[in-house]
């Protein structure tokens, strides 16, 4: 295989700076499980405040974090309403369907992001017959759509109407702060209307490892008990909740960099003949275009860009995507830019 020279497959390849390595090496620690880790309380200190919760709990992922939520809200036998591209749908291997026990009703959302009236659709009261409906869950950015932003608004009226069936809201936050930095809107105020919200440190946040979810104290409590039963429990995990301390003081307002970097890549995307992509919806580090215009399939672009040109993107739907993070410069995105003209050149002039 040539050299990847520049990988825009996921923000889940951000690496540790030289700074938070050193930071994480020599924090304080102890036994998380017995609550004795204190870099692992400042964490979820700091998340509980920044999210205007009780609580929250540091968990190794953010696969994790949705499986425990919701476990903790769901009994066997009811439902979880979600977008059709939603994480727990797509990439959790089934594992609401086991440790929640609960049936996905999947929402065909535009962009990932349903609307109330489509909510309300699903609603009917108690009855014998049906299950019964128990939590809405939504992906702030989302995810496989392109990292689009559900507008505050709409977010609000959607868990209304789910509270007001009395069902639990939760949000799959991996990308919240990607969501805040690019809107202006304080995480706090996203996270208002949400029984269960968590972030992920291992995507734009650049930590290797970990996720934290926040919720009321007794959800937290409900979390914990979870969290020792699927072995989620850690011990001296103040190493790694070190750098996610790391990563909420200083790799928060830079996402604004990635974001740019998105915009600037997408840009010359739109310039190159044959490839096809829609500017508006790079709202923040995902690109989403496609290849209809070459007559080449996604698949076999990226192929071909990876081989050829030792530039990576994912391909998890009939689109690419490209995701920038703290270890993609601009003249990264420059360069994966040229890069796609000049592959684009050789598929135009029938290269194989
Ligand atoms: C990455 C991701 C997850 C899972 O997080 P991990 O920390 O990789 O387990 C869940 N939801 C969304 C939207 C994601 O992008």
């Amino acid at each position: 295989m040539p050299e990847i020279r520049i990988d825009l497959y996921s923000d889940t390849l951000s690496l540790p700076t030289p700074e938070m390595r050193r930071f994480a090496c020599f924090a304080p620690v102890g036994d998380e499980q017995k609550g004795e880790d204190p870099s692992v309380n400042q964490l979820q200190e700091m998340v509980a405040e920044m999210l205007g919760k009780e609580d929250a709990v540091f968990l190794p992922s953010g696969t994790m974090c949705n499986q425990i939520s919701l476990a903790v809200h769901c009994r066997p036998g009811d439902v979880i309403l979600l977008d059709r591209t939603a994480h727990p749908l797509i990439a959790e291997s089934g594992g609401t369907a086991i440790l929640a026990a609960a049936t996905a009703y999947p929402i065909d959302g535009p962009d990932g992001m349903f609307t109330p009236e489509q909510v309300s659709a699903l609603m009917f009261p108690p009855s014998r017959y049906r299950p019964t409906m128990r939590v809405v869950s939504i992906e702030q950015t989302t995810n496989a759509p392109g990292g689009r932003i559900w507008p505050l608004e709409q977010l609000r009226e959607v868990c209304g109407v789910a509270h007001e069936w009395g069902l639990a809201t939760h949000m799959d936050g991996a990308r919240l702060f990607n969501a805040s930095v690019a809107s202006g809107i304080d995480v706090s105020d996203y996270a208002a209307t949400l029984d269960s919200v968590w972030i992920d440190l291992s995507k734009g946040l650049g930590a290797p490892v970990g996720a934290v979810l926040a919720g009321s104290r007794e959800f937290i409590e409900e979390a914990w008990q979870w969290k020792q039963r699927i072995g989620g429990a850690m011990r001296q995990a103040g190493i790694i909740a070190a750098a996610g301390i790391h990563a909420l003081r200083h790799h928060i307002t830079r996402l604004a960099q990635d974001h740019e970097n998105a915009r600037r890549l997408a840009r010359q995307i739109a310039e190159i003949p044959g490839l096809g992509i829609d500017l508006a919806s790079v709202e923040t580090n995902i690109v989403r275009f496609e290849t209809s215009g070459l007559g080449v399939s996604p698949p076999e672009f990226a192929r071909r860009l990876e081989e050829e040109e030792g530039v990576r993107v994912s391909t998890p739907g009939p689109f690419l995507r490209a995701v920038t993070y703290l270890d993609i410069s601009e003249s990264d995105v420059d360069e994966a830019a040229a890069a796609m003209r000049r592959l684009a050149r050789r598929i135009g002039a029938g290269e194989k």
